[in-house]
């Protein structure tokens, strides 16, 4: 397809007809695949022939998913995995060996933090955490052995931005590799491999999906990359099910619309609510009391639908926001059409102490609203009367 637009690609992208010339594509639910002869079969094993072997490798749906996500981030190659953490422990265990070290941004999801400090030190992997608002140490914080720089941004749950194209700079003038999480803004809000970003993951169960049903991820960055993501991924097997990835492939058609109005949604209440007398402060990017506004401005083209704020009180207090909400839902997930609120000091940040809590920005009284499309007007009047 000539066309780069956005919209139209995530609609036809689309993998083959079969000869039933279905117009939407049909699931293929098989485990393996059938070679005409001998030759093909051997043609195929060794990568002379493109094509199926084994779904473990590689499935039609998985495939239209692959080649979607290439196009909406602007990468030569992709992987899909069977949920977002697959995809950052797969990039993981492609990438490093006992002896290397990241740099990381320390607002980072909890099961990616957990896996940096429990679960990589096992082989020797090293990281060093670096804080949002202190540039100046992140070139420091590069040793001879690191051997990337992993970062979310916006970050969760703290809604931090960082500089996509100071930090791709950074890591090209030490020639190694920038990771960053795009699951918070989707590649319709921001592109990084456009600002040097080597490697981009997905949890696909968040807005790619983005109606709350199924789990996924997805890898994507050059083709010499994403070899080595294969390489490590089709033996330790973290294959995303064909049903997953037809299920996100037809979601990505929707994807523009919804982050619009996602957007729109979550502006129009961090402004709402801005001004509360039981608001301590309300954190979205695309909000000018944004300590990195301008930045955001920058890098993205909308503000996406997380927005954050700190109720006066303490935890009670935000535990009582939340019992107090009549339609917006208290679940773990994120990018859902429906609004989800959450108190990450009592839930996904609660095994923290308090002190490594506030290190990460999370204040006792912090909610984080991932804001649906339902009518605006519902979302405000349930956090305005749980508010008050
Ligand atoms: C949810 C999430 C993940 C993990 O994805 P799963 O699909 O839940 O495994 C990784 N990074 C970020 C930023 C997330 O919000």
């Amino acid at each position: 397809m000539k066309t780069k637009n956005f919209e139209t690609l995530a609609i036809r992208t689309q993998s083959g007809r079969s000869q039933h010339q279905e117009h939407s594509t049909p699931l293929h639910l098989t485990s393996s695949y059938v070679f005409d002869d001998a030759e093909q079969m051997r043609a195929r094993f060794s990568d002379e022939e493109d094509g199926n072997i084994y779904s473990r490798y590689s499935n039609p749906n998985t495939t239209e998913l692959i080649d979607k996500i290439c196009l909406l981030e602007g990468a030569e190659a992709g992987w899909a995995t069977a949920t977002g953490m697959a995809a950052v422990f797969t990039t993981f265990g492609a990438f490093f060996e006992s002896g290397d070290h990241i740099v990381a941004c320390k607002s980072i999801f909890g099961s990616t933090h957990t896996i940096l400090t429990k679960i990589l030190p096992k082989w020797n992997i090293t990281h060093s955490y670096v804080d949002i608002n202190e540039t100046e140490l992140w070139e420091a914080a590069i040793k001879a052995n690191t051997k990337a720089i992993y970062i979310e941004t916006p970050t969760n749950p703290g809604v931090d931005i960082i500089d996509l194209e100071w930090v791709g700079a950074l890591a090209k003038k030490h020639n190694i590799l920038l990771i960053v999480d795009n699951c918070f803004a989707t590649p319709y809000i921001q592109q990084p491999i456009k600002y040097g970003a080597d490697l981009v993951i997905h949890s696909a169960t968040k807005y790619l999906d983005g109606l709350g049903r199924v789990m996924g991820g997805l890898i994507a960055g050059s083709q010499k990359l994403i070899d080595e993501v294969e390489g490590f991924a089709r033996h330790s097997g973290p294959a995303l099910s064909p049903f997953n990835a037809w299920t996100i492939s037809k979601s990505l058609e929707t994807l523009a619309i919804r982050m619009e109005k996602h957007s729109e949604n979550a502006l129009f209440l961090a402004k709402c609510i801005e001004n509360h007398e039981k608001v301590e402060f309300v954190k979205y990017p695309f909000l000018r009391s944004h300590p990195q506004y301008d930045i955001a401005k920058k890098q993205m083209k909308l503000g996406g639908g997380i927005v954050t704020f700190v109720v006066k009180g303490g935890v009670e207090t935000g535990r009582s926001f939340l019992d107090k909400l009549q339609m917006i839902s208290l679940t773990a997930n994120l990018g859902d059409t429906r609004t989800i609120a959450t108190h990450p000091a009592s839930t996904t940040h609660a095994r923290l102490s308090e002190e490594e809590r506030l290190d990460v920005g999370i204040l006792p009284g912090l909610i984080r609203i991932s804001v649906g499309i339902e009518n605006i007007e519902d979302i405000k009047l349930d956090i305005l009367q749980a508010l008050n």
